[in-house]
């Protein structure tokens, strides 16, 4: 598989660290569980998107783009990375912010991500809930190209077939690792959001016949959208690289039942897991993806679906930075406990 065809800026820090997690294979007394570093891709704190945003950043330069334009939630952590990498290639960047929490606590809505927006310099614009933000991104950057500016525009998430390159480029590089280590996996687990990550690690991962299911966590969508979201994306990822077909809809399974009440509103076993992963291996996950992911990851565990005997390669997605946004649901779930 040639992915050098493709214009790619290296920025990322890689290959990403694959580690075994002891203490917590040890507390849930189950399957041997590993984890593949993408919190570590660098770039303002690190995170999925840098790898994706490798192959989207160079199409912009590629086409000429002093303006990069993007949108997410509140707390995205995409758009802080695409600021930090607009910042690096000297580009501008104006982000749009969706309101999907309705949370007016101001570390919600002015620290972690949204510190880190502003601090790179991007403009950043609000939006209600419940806007059609890829049609206000448009809307926004047709605006901007009638001032005269070269515009490029990435869909929330970086999740469109160039972003998820990035997630092609994972899966040959973490089963290099595990041949390259001798160790054979039994699963992968992610989140799954906006669908690139999923999709670009299913097409990297069925285009080289690796075998290794792969189950994503959701974090928004009910499970028949996100297989659905997940399965388009993956189809066309394929073709773009060449191997049309490779992916089928039974590769694509997402597991919808750690949601919760919405995207961006942690659970009780979300917290328990980040305070898991933080007490027991020293890792920061996050309140909106990996900490959800996690939470999946631990019940299959304790369900007894992944068993002793099984290796799981546990997909870190990074997010740590929106932990200073989230305080109160650790303050929260701390006092729960002392009232207990
Ligand atoms: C965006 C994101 C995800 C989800 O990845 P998708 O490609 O959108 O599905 C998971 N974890 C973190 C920390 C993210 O920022």
């Amino acid at each position: 598989m040639h992915l050098a065809r493709f214009p790619r800026i290296f920025l990322a820090h890689l290959p990403t660290p694959l580690e075994r997690l002891d203490r917590l294979t040890r507390e849930l007394g189950g399957p041997e569980i590993w984890i593949k570093r993408d919190d570590c891709t660098g770039l303002s704190t690190g995170g999925n998107k840098t790898r994706k945003l490798e192959f989207l950043m160079a199409e912009a330069e590629v086409a000429g783009a002093e303006v990069v334009m993007t949108q997410g939630a509140i707390q995205s952590n995409h758009a802080r990375q695409t600021a930090a990498f607009a910042a690096k290639l000297g580009m501008r960047c104006h982000i749009l912010l969706e309101d999907r929490t309705g949370s007016t606590d101001p570390n919600y809505t002015g620290n972690g991500n949204v510190l880190l927006d502003r601090l790179h310099g991007a403009t950043v614009e609000g939006c209600a809930g419940g806007s059609d933000m890829n049609a206000a991104l448009e809307a926004a950057a047709e605006r901007q190209r009638q001032q005269g500016a070269k515009v490029y525009t990435i869909p929330g998430g970086g999740s469109n077939p160039t972003g998820a390159l990035g997630y092609v480029n994972c899966a040959f590089e973490l089963v290099g690792q595990l041949n390259d280590r001798g160790l054979a996996a039994d699963h992968i687990v992610t989140a799954t959001g906006s669908a690139g990550t999923q999709a670009g690690l299913i097409a990297g991962l069925q285009a080289i016949n690796a075998g290794i299911p792969l189950l994503g966590i959701g974090v928004r969508a009910p499970k028949e959208r996100q297989e659905a979201n997940v399965f388009t994306l993956a189809a066309a990822t394929a073709e773009k690289l060449g191997c049309p077909g490779v992916v089928e809809r039974a590769d694509v399974v997402a597991d919808c039942d750690y949601v919760g009440e919405g995207y961006g509103i942690p659970r009780t076993d979300t917290i328990e897991a980040i305070r898991m992963f933080a007490e027991l291996e020293g890792i920061l996950l996050d309140p909106v993806y990996s900490g959800k992911g996690a939470a999946g990851l631990i019940d299959h565990v304790r369900k007894g679906r992944f068993r002793k005997g099984e290796r799981i390669v546990f997909l870190h997605t990074g997010g740590a930075a929106a932990l200073f946004a989230y305080d109160s649901a650790f303050s929260e779930a701390a006092a729960a406990v002392v009232a207990a």
